[in-house]
């Protein structure tokens, strides 16, 4: 099915496209759902090979947002914005304010705020003409560190649920990525006894995290075939597919890499080789529950405490999983999907 079809058949409220020829602004703002409360998710800044390519991505994350909203318990929505970045070099600013005056455009039916290729910088610009940013100071501040901490959360239940412990002194974990949330992940594992292997194209990112860290550097390409007892992707996604499972040599798969699985049956091929996965939208849900104390009122004490309970969350959703031999991430869907279908109280 091609990405325009998608939007009808996968049920999104609304997708819409903006333009601002003036400072090369093109970009693609997908509201999935609203059932919940206004559709809420990043801004990605990437250079996509084509229209149809920015337009997959945006439905394809947008969609996601729905499930991580909905799985963390929030009363919010799901969507998602992307910019196609223009040639450099280009005017950043001018690129945030069109962007900025297009979500005002939508009227608070969608919140945005960081995410791959964009940083808090970036929507204090766009908060000058509109208000419906988070992620940036006094809404939420910096989604990464929240991001990290959910996902450490996270693996420890992931260990505590394939190790019977979450002491996880002598583990590797092997990190691809080490941008926001993946070089404040390999502190928080770090502290833990964990020994790194990371891979980024960016040397610097790595060469910091080996220096800091003592953690090995590999390249890239070769970071599926490191043993390991942790992948954690923290860069792209549909990074687990056929020809990268096959080669895992780990026993646990949890990291903040949003669409992490290339189809969902990935998630059954990683279940065959024995591979625990976390579902990538519970997971990585401190970014977006950070942005809830602005965006719902909630106190700084019930974020913290809905951040760590990312772990209380992935329990149930193995326990559903091992109860009804389903695959962890249907488990974790079908948890979504209940929240979405109770009544609305708005
Ligand atoms: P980032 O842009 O700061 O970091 C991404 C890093 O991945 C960069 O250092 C980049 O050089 C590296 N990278 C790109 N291609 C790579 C490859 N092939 N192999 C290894 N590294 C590669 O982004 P981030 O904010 O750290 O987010 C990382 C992932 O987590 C993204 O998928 C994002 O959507 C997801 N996520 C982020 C947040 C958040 O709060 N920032 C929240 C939820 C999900």
């Amino acid at each position: 099915m091609s990405a325009l079809e998608l939007v009808f058949a996968s049920g999104y409220e609304q997708v819409v496209f903006c333009q601002d020829a003036a400072c090369g602004y093109r970009a693609i703002l997908a509201l999935h759902s609203t059932a919940l409360g206004p559709a809420t998710g990043g801004t990605r800044l990437w250079p996509y090979a084509s229209t149809a390519d920015a337009l997959a991505d945006a439905l394809r994350l947008s969609r996601g947002m729905t499930y991580k909203n909905a799985a963390a318990g929030l009363a919010l929505g799901g969507g998602k914005a992307v910019i196609l970045a223009p040639p450099v070099p280009f005017d950043r600013e001018a690129l945030f304010l069109a962007h900025g005056r297009a979500v005002e455009q939508l009227g608070g039916r969608f919140i945005t705020a960081e995410d791959v290729g964009t940083t808090p910088a970036d929507f204090e610009v766009a908060a000058r003409v509109t208000s419906w940013v988070a992620g940036i100071d006094g809404k939420g501040g910096d989604p990464s560190p929240w991001t990290a901490r959910g996902v450490f959360a996270g693996i420890l239940a992931c260990a505590q649920h394939h190790w019977g412990t979450t002491d996880l002194t002598g583990r590797v974990a092997s990190i691809q990525g080490c941008g926001n949330v993946g070089a404040a992940l390999a502190n928080h594992l770090a502290g833990r006894g964990v020994r790194l292997v990371v891979c980024d194209p960016d040397a610097e990112r790595t060469r910091s995290l080996a220096q800091r860290l003592g953690a090995t550097v590999v390249a890239p390409a070769e970071i599926y075939d490191v043993a390991a007892d942790i992948f954690v992707p923290c860069a792209l996604g549909a990074v687990l597919n056929d020809a990268t499972i096959a080669r895992l040599q780990v026993t646990i798969v949890a990291g903040a890499a949003n669409n992490q699985l290339e189809a969902d049956r990935h998630a059954d091929v990683l279940a065959a080789k024995g591979i625990l996965y976390a579902p990538d939208f519970v997971i990585n849900a401190g970014g977006v529950i950070s942005g809830s104390v602005a965006l719902l009122g909630e106190t700084h004490d019930a974020m913290v405490r809905r951040v760590d309970g990312i772990a209380d969350t992935l329990h149930e959703v193995f326990a559903h999983a091992r109860r009804d031999g389903i695959s962890t991430q249907r488990a974790a869907e079908w948890r979504a999907e209940q929240a979405l279908a109770r009544p609305r109280t708005r």
